[in-house]
């Protein structure tokens, strides 16, 4: 009977998230996962930008493990499910572009026709667990020594759990656990999410009325010194149904130096600032782009990796983390076997 079961809620819908609600979904488990965005997917993010779906987070994921295979190729619909033909070029601070790495394009890139974010739509879907959207957890009460009621915005109770799986940037957790009243002190455990570090990062996107030159083998180009302001070059074109013939979009991933020094300028000197360093890598129209937009990040990429067993031990019973804080850097494949990891730790399995 539902009702006997234990509750766990999972606070964030990112990828790692969805990945323990559906490797627990035959468990013995009612999983509610609470999502502060509109959306599923997290930092595998699409948006819609003059008609045109737009990867303005991962551009492309990879299926390097059995598991992801399972659950990518084989439990989600793979309908719209691309790769993304072409290869990865390399730039230097000098902008000094040239062909890419072997290891790199010998990797298949994935992606959905759609967008990167349905890497998460469909996660969730397949998980059977409930998602509440439009809810950021702002609190936690502890009711007993195993159970919690989690507070979002306004105050709201949104029901007593029995476990709960922190996913945001440790960063994030930090501070929803300071700011959480009738808990524990938990120092060791702050202690320890006070390390996690993480880079800042301005994703510019740019949309143009003809197709930007660039070789016609190259879907997206990366700096190979970390020296150059922009980390990332990525044309949305090269996606295969995404932008019209005759058009391209392009996304700079600015470097993290540069998107810090940039954080808080205003919008029109971000712009010309980036177009300014694109174009020392591409030709692009002396008019500019038609349309801009950009995406600020305060958690893009984490910068150390923190230990999740150091992190559970020190943690109330009942409490699990997972996402890309554990991995040390941004890889939405590596963030989903985080996921896997800690449903595991959930159901004692080693
Ligand atoms: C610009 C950029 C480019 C990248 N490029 C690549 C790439 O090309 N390839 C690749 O593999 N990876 C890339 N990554 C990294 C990849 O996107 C992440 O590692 C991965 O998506 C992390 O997933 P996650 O579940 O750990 O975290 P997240 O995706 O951050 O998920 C956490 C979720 O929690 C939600 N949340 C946060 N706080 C609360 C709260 N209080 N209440 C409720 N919900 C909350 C957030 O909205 C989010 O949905 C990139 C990341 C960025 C930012």
């Amino acid at each position: 009977m539902n009702d006997s079961k234990p509750k766990l809620a999972i606070i964030g819908a990112g990828v790692s998230g969805l990945a323990a609600a559906w490797a627990l979904k035959d468990a013995d488990w009612e999983v509610f996962v609470f999502e502060k965005s509109r959306g599923p997917s997290g930092r595998a993010a699409t948006r819609t930008v003059h008609g045109i779906r737009v990867d303005h987070g991962a551009n492309y994921f990879k299926i390097d493990s059995p598991l992801l295979e399972e659950l990518v190729l084989r439990e989600l619909p793979n309908e719209g499910l691309i790769q993304i033909p072409g290869n990865v070029y390399l730039f230097n601070k000098e902008n000094v572009v040239s062909k890419g790495d072997m290891r790199i394009n010998e990797e298949i890139k994935w992606n959905y026709r759609n967008g990167i974010s349905e890497l998460g739509k469909r996660i969730a879907t397949v998980s059977d667990a409930k998602i509440i959207k439009q809810t950021r957890v702002v609190g936690l009460e502890e009711i007993s020594d195993s159970s919690w009621e989690i507070i979002s915005e306004e105050g709201k109770k949104c029901g007593v759990f029995d476990a709960i799986i922190f996913t945001p940037p440790a960063p994030q957790v930090l501070e929803l656990i300071s700011e959480s009243k009738n808990l524990p002190s938990l120092s060791d455990l702050k202690g320890l999410l006070g390390e996690s570090k993480f880079h800042r990062q301005f994703s510019i996107i740019m949309g143009f009325d003809q197709r930007i030159g660039r070789p016609s083998d190259c879907c997206a180009m990366l700096n190979e010194d970390r020296r150059h302001p922009i980390s990332w070059l990525g044309f949305e074109d090269a996606k295969s149904g995404r932008v019209g013939i005759g058009a391209s979009v392009i996304v700079a991933q600015m470097s993290p130096e540069w998107s810090m020094s940039y954080y808080d300028s205003c919008e029109d000197i971000i712009y010309n600032e980036a177009l300014a360093e694109v174009s020392k890598l591409i030709d692009v129209p002396p008019s500019g782009p038609l349309w801009k937009s950009k995406q600020r990040w305060k958690y893009a990429h984490p910068k150390v990796a923190l230990d999740v067993d150091e992190l559970e031990e020190c943690s109330p019973e009942g409490w699990f983390f997972c996402g890309d804080s554990f991995v040390g850097r941004g890889r939405v494949g590596e963030a989903i076997l985080t996921g896997f990891d800690a449903a595991n730790r959930i159901l004692g399995v080693e």
